[in-house]
């Protein structure tokens, strides 16, 4: 196992070091090679000529009398012959035409003499030495010495550049990614709050750092929600656990009779931790229920119009006028057993703080321009206080108003029709006025997409 870093080290050295140094020693391989064979066919074209030349002077007089008579020719020399060596059949050493000037690179070490024979009508009349100085003392050997030592003192400041680049390059990249697992370590420990900003510019990278910065923020939302959940409920289980005991209590060290009326109360108290674990329990379902949802497209008028009608009873026993106004035909992808609980909620509230006499209004309307319905839940009742208004849907939440009604629920019924509201991809948002009623309006997309 290496680190990312290292590894990228690693990578982009090795890159540097293929561009940096295979490649220019194979283009002098290349050229190398190239520049040799060129001479030697230039070589071996010239020496054909001499052998030639000296072929036809003996083709002449049958011997080699008029050779010390002639002069050297500019041939003889051409590069890389430093010296012409003439001998007879008996290998006798006629005449040797030699270079005055010695070259600046000869040396006697890297001498090569190449020998040709010599023949006429298939018999042999002699033999040429060619003395010769090694490719690399050549003009293309020496011009490629030179090509050689400027690429050097050219490639080894920019290969040391490039593998300074390569390490730079792979700190950079590596520093979120780094920094990105720093923080997912972190939050596998449960320190789940973000503690700096990370950023790049690298999409993918960026991608994965705001999935971890989410996921951290989730985790924290979940373990908050969690503390507060526990703490809200132990607070309000811990009301009519007290008064039961106190109740039982009294009635035990026989400072109260137990008389029906006290038996009532006690028993009540009872109900109401009863109806506070079936709500905390239903809350428990519903929160976080995104997955658990099965859309369907149905009748969402007719749903409406049934829960107004099995509340119709209730508001005539409490006095109060139940009226609808749902525009029929309208159909939505709902999960319809938890949206005819969030609307019962509503209902429920409403009938609940609503005094005798008061009026409650319910609407359904589609609103064809953005493909959205509007459900409307408005009372006549006590109504809410404006400091009240952005906590309602909070778990526990109860107004000072509520709680001193007796009928006052445990505050979940909101939460849970949020949660509902939230899981359709909906809206809900509360108006209200001290005194004069509440209104609640539900704003749901007809079609639930993946991405709506
Ligand atoms: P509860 O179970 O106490 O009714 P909810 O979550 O349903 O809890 O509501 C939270 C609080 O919002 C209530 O305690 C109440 O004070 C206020 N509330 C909800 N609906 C209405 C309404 N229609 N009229 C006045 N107040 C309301």
């Amino acid at each position: 196992m290496r680190s990312l870093r290292t590894h990228h080290i690693i990578q982009n050295l090795l890159i540097v070091l293929i561009c940096g140094l295979i490649i220019p020693i194979s283009i002098v391989q290349m050229l190398d090679w190239k520049f040799k064979q060129f001479a030697t066919e230039k070589f071996n074209e010239n020496r054909a000529t001499i052998c030639e030349y000296f072929t036809n002077l003996y083709k002449k007089q049958q011997n080699w009398n008029a050779v010390t008579k002639i002069a050297t020719k500019p041939d003889f020399y051409r590069w890389p012959i430093m010296s012409v060596e003439l001998y007879d059949n008996n290998n006798r050493l006629i005449k040797k035409y030699e270079r005055r000037h010695r070259h600046p690179n000869f040396s006697s070490e890297k001498i090569i003499t190449t020998i040709d024979k010599l023949t006429l009508a298939k018999s042999e009349i002699g033999s040429l030495h060619f003395v010769c100085l090694p490719f690399s003392a050549s003009p293309e050997g020496l011009f490629l010495k030179k090509f050689k030592m400027l690429l050097l003192h050219t490639v080894t400041p920019l290969l040391f550049l490039s593998a300074l680049l390569a390490v730079f390059i792979a700190y950079k990249i590596s520093k979120p990614i780094i920094a990105v697992t720093e923080r997912a370590k972190t939050i596998t420990k449960g320190n789940y709050a973000k503690k700096e900003e990370m950023k790049s510019n690298i999409t993918e990278i960026q991608q994965l750092i705001d999935s971890v910065d989410t996921l951290g923020e989730r985790l924290d939302k979940q373990e908050k929600l969690r503390q507060r959940m526990m703490g809200d409920i132990t607070h309000e289980l811990r009301n009519p656990v007290t008064i039961i005991k106190s109740h039982l209590e009294a009635i035990e060290d026989g400072i109260w009779e137990a008389t029906p009326e006290r038996i009532h109360l006690t028993v009540n108290e009872v109900d109401r931790l009863s109806n506070l674990i079936q709500d905390v329990e239903r809350l428990m379902t519903i929160e976080g229920m995104d997955n658990a949802m099965t859309f369907e497209r149905i009748n969402f008028s007719a749903l409406t119009q049934n829960s107004v009608s099995s509340f119709l009873p209730l508001a005539q026993s409490k006095g109060i006028t139940l009226a609808s106004n749902v525009k029929k035909g309208i159909f939505c992808d709902i999960d319809a057993p938890k949206m005819r609980q969030a609307i019962n909620n509503l209902l429920t509230n409403a009938i609940r703080y609503t005094d005798s006499g008061g009026t409650i209004a319910v609407s359904l309307i589609l609103n064809t321009y953005n493909n959205t319905v509007t459900l409307t839940i408005s009372d006549t009742g006590i109504g809410i206080e404006e400091k009240d208004l952005p906590n309602i849907f909070e778990r526990f939440y109860r107004t000072d108003k509520s709680r001193t009604r007796a009928s006052g629920g445990m505050g979940i019924g909101l939460a849970v029709v949020k949660a509902i509201v939230d899981a359709h991809k909906g809206k809900i948002k509360a108006i209200s006025s001290l005194g004069k009623g509440t209104t609640f309006i539900v704003t749901l997309p007809q079609e639930i997409t993946n991405n709506a």
